[in-house]
């Protein structure tokens, strides 16, 4: 909603004064309906990172850490990214680690594009991206994603049309939030050639690299012929590991790209989390096994609520990943996501959000809904009964 003419906030931002996100929450709370609006696990990470925090406040890690992050932590973060992808990063100068990856987003934007730059994003995306463009007194064109059949896919004829001779960055976002999808190698090598051909930086948002469905595998952009040297990839321990408020993510890319995130980030935060860093480095050392069975008990969750919202009339789509799943709403148009949503928790006491707001064509995207699945099984079930109980009332 923008903020009222007589806002004191920047015009830059006024298009951001507030979020559906929070009336969404207040309504269900109002009518005690089971909010699967919110995109957070009901559940604790691993119990030993968990501890590993507490032991290092204990030990007296509660002093600023260094600029970079500790070296623990950027180390563990190369290691993992070496075993994992093969990609190798200089920890001292190709990690960064900062206040979760909503800090890496803005801090790259501010970083690497100029005032009146453009940079190109994928419709839907997440809410920050827009913003920090904002911030960064750039602007943003979006290209929404197309339908073919129960997937979303990349529409590569729009986004070569985006491109200008202004554009200086791209941002992609695969397992994509708000609609689980994620993105097939052909795509992602698709994308690759557009950023070579037009010599565009890309920001590669892969904070849910590990929640890929049905036997799928993240590739990482940066992996890709040409991508490693014009790459920001973007990460977090907060969906990895459950532990969104810890806010501990990272940058990494080539060490000139990570330079320009650090001195804008050097100037937002400087640090944060000291205590949480080894515990997030031990996480990815120790906790591999922790985050696997996570992702099958994700995928299990996915199809239950697939199979609730199918039952209900919804159109599902087929996420192959992230905690997300989008629907189509059911009956025959026309539709208001905005206005299904306000009413679903009264309704059906289920709360969702409309997948509208995370585009700039809100016409194209009125009649679909994201709900999140990062609830335990008891909290999904009782929500699938009572999806279902909707589809009975019509
Ligand atoms: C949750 C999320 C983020 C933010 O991650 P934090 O580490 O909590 O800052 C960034 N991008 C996407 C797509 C997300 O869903």
């Amino acid at each position: 909603m923008p903020s009222a003419p007589h806002s004191r906030t920047v015009s830059r931002l006024q298009p951001f004064g507030s979020t559906i996100f929070a009336e969404m929450t207040a309504l269900a709370t109002e009518h005690d309906a089971i909010n699967l609006g919110q995109g957070f696990p009901d559940t604790d990470g691993p119990a030993s990172m968990l501890e590993a925090a507490r032991q290092a406040i204990a030990d007296g890690l509660n002093q600023y850490p260094p600029g970079p992050g500790m070296p623990v932590l950027r180390h563990a973060i190369a290691a993992d990214r070496l075993a994992r992808y093969g990609i190798v990063h200089d920890p001292e100068r190709e990690v960064l680690v900062t206040v979760g990856a909503t800090e890496a987003i803005s801090a790259a934007i501010l970083g690497l594009v100029e005032p009146g730059a453009e940079v190109v994003l994928v419709e839907p995306y997440y809410d920050s991206y827009a913003a920090a463009v904002a911030l960064a007194g750039a602007t943003w064109r979006s290209v929404p994603m197309a339908q073919d059949g129960d997937r979303f896919v990349l529409d590569l004829d729009a986004l070569h049309a985006a491109i200008t001779p202004k554009t200086r960055m791209l941002v992609v976002n695969s397992p994509h939030n708000p609609t689980g999808t994620v993105l097939t190698s052909a795509e992602l090598s698709a994308v690759a050639e557009l950023a070579c051909e037009r010599d565009l930086l890309v920001l590669s948002d892969e904070v849910y690299e590990h929640l890929v469905f049905d036997g799928r595998t993240h590739t990482p952009m940066a992996s890709l012929p040409g991508m490693y040297e014009r790459t920001v990839t973007v990460s977090s321990a907060a969906k990895t590991f459950s532990v969104t408020g810890w806010k501990t993510g990272w940058a990494c890319g080539p060490a000139e790209l990570v330079d320009a995130v650090r001195t804008a980030k050097q100037f937002m935060s400087f640090v944060a989390g000291g205590p949480f860093q080894p515990a997030v480095a031990h996480a990815l050392e120790h906790e591999q096994a922790w985050v696997v069975d996570m992702r099958n008990s994700l995928q299990r969750k996915r199809d239950l609520l697939a199979d609730a919202l199918s039952g209900a009339g919804f159109g599902v789509y087929s996420g192959g990943g992230t905690y997300f799943l989008c629907a189509e709403i059911p009956g025959t148009g026309p539709h208001n996501d905005i206005e299904f949503c306000r009413t679903l928790p009264e309704r059906a006491g289920v709360a969702a959000v409309p997948i509208s707001v995370f585009t700039d064509h809100p016409e194209q995207w009125n009649h679909m809904v994201r709900f999140a699945f990062c609830k335990r099984d008891e909290v999904l079930v009782e929500a699938a009964e009572r999806l279902g109980r909707l589809g009975v009332s019509g």
